[in-house]
């Protein structure tokens, strides 16, 4: 790619890279318009415009690299044409200075922060981000047109009953059916759907720009490099039938779907999580288990079974050290 500007040659290397200039635009020879809006924030546009908006994001976490690496390619992709536009397209890398570092977050969870609540902690690094981020979003979606779509992707930290699968914010609105058929597509084993409003950046997406928002969660989180990508497969054919304005080829694959029915709260330091620390996500607990125990409360599992997911009792107080489902019919 000898005339490529290295924005798309490597966009993970020149967003780390910490360049000075804030702002990179240019016009790929197929028309495609590309604008480098700072730090980690890439949009793309037909030359013609679209009706469709999408934003990818990954990096939320600065750890999870394989969705990054997913992003990179794509970009690259892009740039050369081989990877055919049809949308607008918006792909954001979240937390960039936990990046830089190789850790999940510096201060506080990136991933806690939207939905404004980062304004509650305007001295974290993290805060700063979860503005830009929103801000860029907004600026995004307000031009939009049509249908807007969003999927944020993630690697969990720890292993799952269930290795890749999907959590849809709480939303009072439907679900989107062409979302839906889309997530049966992708090879995910399991779909949560949230019962609450939430500090994620798919539930700020969802209520303040009614985007069709998902977290997808695609397996273990590893260094750069050590991803086995084809692990990542269903979801990059996803991306890129979205991208291209296409339908995935990929056969439809039942799921199983859960509700969410509880977060555990933690309230301060006293908070112990009654579970080995290596549970894994999806872990089924009968009627009755005491899960967890902080000052004034526990939580008892109510539900004739109830499955943890995102156990983390390393949290700060104030914020979820875990969601409790169960499973729902289709
Ligand atoms: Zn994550």
């Amino acid at each position: 790619m000898p005339h490529t500007h290295p924005v798309l040659a490597d966009f993970l290397s020149f967003t780390l890279s910490h360049h000075p200039i804030d702002i990179v635009k240019g016009q790929l020879t197929n028309g495609v318009h590309w604008h480098y809006l700072g730090d980690g924030i890439l949009e793309f546009v037909p030359q013609h415009g679209s009706d469709q908006s999408l934003v990818l994001s990954a990096g939320i976490h600065g750890n999870e690299t394989a969705p990054i690496e997913l992003l990179n390619t794509l970009v690259q992709n892009i740039a050369t044409g081989e990877q055919p536009l049809a949308v607008r397209l918006l792909m954001l890398l979240g937390n960039v200075a936990a990046m830089r570092q190789n850790c999940r977050y510096l201060q506080d969870d990136l991933n806690r922060l939207f939905d404004h609540r980062h304004q509650k902690l305007p001295d974290s690094p993290e805060a700063q981000r979860a503005a830009n981020i929103e801000e860029a979003i907004a600026q995004f979606f307000d031009a939009a047109s049509g249908k807007k779509y969003h999927l944020d992707l993630h690697t969990a930290i720890r292993p799952s009953s269930f290795s890749r699968f999907g959590l849809l914010p709480y939303q009072s609105r439907p679900y989107d059916a062409y979302l839906l058929s889309l997530l049966e597509r992708c090879d995910l084993g399991a779909l949560l759907i949230n019962h609450a409003p939430a500090g994620t950046f798919a539930y700020h997406s969802s209520q303040h720009h009614s985007a069709e928002s998902v977290t997808l969660e695609l397996g273990k989180v590893q260094p750069f490099g050590q991803n086995q990508l084809a692990e990542f497969a269903g979801i990059n054919a996803l991306m890129r039938a979205m991208v291209a304005g296409t339908e995935p080829t990929t056969a439809a694959q039942p799921y199983k779907t859960f509700k969410v029915v509880a977060q555990l709260e933690k309230h301060s330091e006293d908070f112990v999580l009654n579970l080995p620390s290596d549970v894994a996500n999806f872990t089924a607990y009968p009627k009755g288990t005491l899960i967890a125990t902080d000052q004034g409360y526990e939580y008892i599992v109510s539900h004739g079974e109830e499955r943890i997911v995102f156990p983390n009792p390393k949290v700060k107080p104030g914020v979820r050290a875990g969601l409790m489902v169960v499973e729902v019919n289709n």
